[in-house]
């Protein structure tokens, strides 16, 4: 986390009540951002947004049926599933991305939760980048407390799993698995001591009410996420989320400044969406206090036309890539950024809105 701006730190509450983070979202939308922007800046330098990316290890065939994800192979989205790649494989793309800028890389796995003889091919890959110098992250799926301990001894330093949505709505959205599944696996990453990335999808026709509900259970959590992944819907064809209705573009900015002011200390990652955004409106997410971008695994691809997408809007409005932190990241699906050497970078698999994307 990035240097403080201001000594008026305000505090990191546990005991968000939803009818507070309701009259959050409520505000006038000017006021709204005003306080959001202001808290910000008592953690971060507003001028500056982390950028991370991903790399899938292991794509598509996931036996879980999250109702959003391209990669569930119960539905018809024409991803094939695939092997997870070997170490050599993985530790090449990782030397990409070192040379390409990259600080960071994060390891994605379609898999409901690793079987313990993944751990080790895993842990080698992690062991690999580590050894490079790079940050390293994952995102695997549901660990068990001792595959979590296996992760950190290799030099795991984040791990990626989201809420997703709000508890009452989760059961609407995914049927394989259950809401304290998710809380029992980031115990088990806070216990292993290593930093959790959690965040979750809007614009899968929850309420507002909803929308507060995932904010005030990734705030109310006993350690706050140190970075939290927002991502918009982003509707494939085939999944059962096609053909939602689209969330108000404004209402998705609400949910950044919400996340912020009860958040105040975490990256807020504009993640899986992003590319189907304007310019104005990530200039709005960046005001309401959304620092960090995801990036899928452009980093890989020489003269990606969407690095130099983000790179003009960087310059148009006066932002740079967060400097590499030494310490680490997360994400279940993610890598890194634009070509500056100072780069933040996770790399990990982007899948277009699998919730393991950060
Ligand atoms: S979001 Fe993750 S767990 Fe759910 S279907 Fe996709 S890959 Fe599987």
């Amino acid at each position: 986390m990035s240097a403080h701006f201001s000594s008026d730190a305000p505090v990191v509450r546990h005991d968000w009540q939803r009818d507070e983070l309701l009259a959050l979202f409520d505000l006038p939308f000017p006021e709204l951002l005003h306080r959001a922007s202001a808290v910000h800046r008592v953690h971060f330098d507003p001028a500056e947004v982390q950028v991370s990316t991903l790399l899938s290890v292991k794509t598509g065939g996931c036996p879980e049926d999250c109702a959003y994800c391209p990669q569930a192979q119960r539905y018809d989205t024409g991803v094939s599933a695939q092997k997870l790649m070997d170490a050599d494989e993985v530790l090449a793309k990782a030397a990409q991305a070192k040379a390409a800028g990259a600080s960071r890389f994060c390891m994605g796995a379609a898999w409901r939760s690793p079987k313990d003889r993944d751990i080790p091919k895993v842990a080698e890959m992690i062991r690999g980048v580590k050894a490079m110098g790079l940050e390293t992250c994952a995102t695997l799926g549901m660990l068990s407390g001792e595959q979590a301990h296996a992760l950190k001894d290799a030099g795991l330093d984040y791990y990626n799993h989201n809420l997703d949505t709000a508890p009452d709505f989760y059961g609407d959205i995914i049927h394989t698995r259950q809401y304290q599944d998710r809380l029992d696996t980031l115990e088990h990453v806070r216990d292993a001591g290593m930093k959790t990335c959690c965040g979750g999808i809007v614009g899968m026709g929850e309420s507002r009410d909803q929308r507060a509900g995932l904010l005030q259970a990734l705030a109310n959590l006993p350690s706050q996420p140190d970075s939290v992944p927002i991502n918009r819907l982003v509707q494939v064809a085939g999944t059962p989320l096609h053909g939602t209705t689209e969330l108000d573009p404004f209402e998705f900015v609400r949910t950044i400044a919400v996340a912020r002011l009860v958040m105040p200390a975490s990256m807020v990652r504009l993640s899986a969406g992003r590319e189907a955004m304007s310019d104005e409106l990530q200039a709005l997410c960046f005001l309401a206090g959304a620092n960090s971008i995801f990036y899928g695994e452009k980093l890989l691809t020489t003269g990606n036309p969407d690095t130099g997408r983000d790179q003009a809007l960087f310059a148009r409005l006066g932002l740079r890539p967060m400097a590499v932190q030494v310490e680490n990241v997360h994400d279940h699906h993610r890598t890194d950024a634009p070509g500056s050497g100072t780069v933040h970078a996770d790399i990990t698999r982007s899948e277009p809105s699998c919730g393991r994307a950060a």
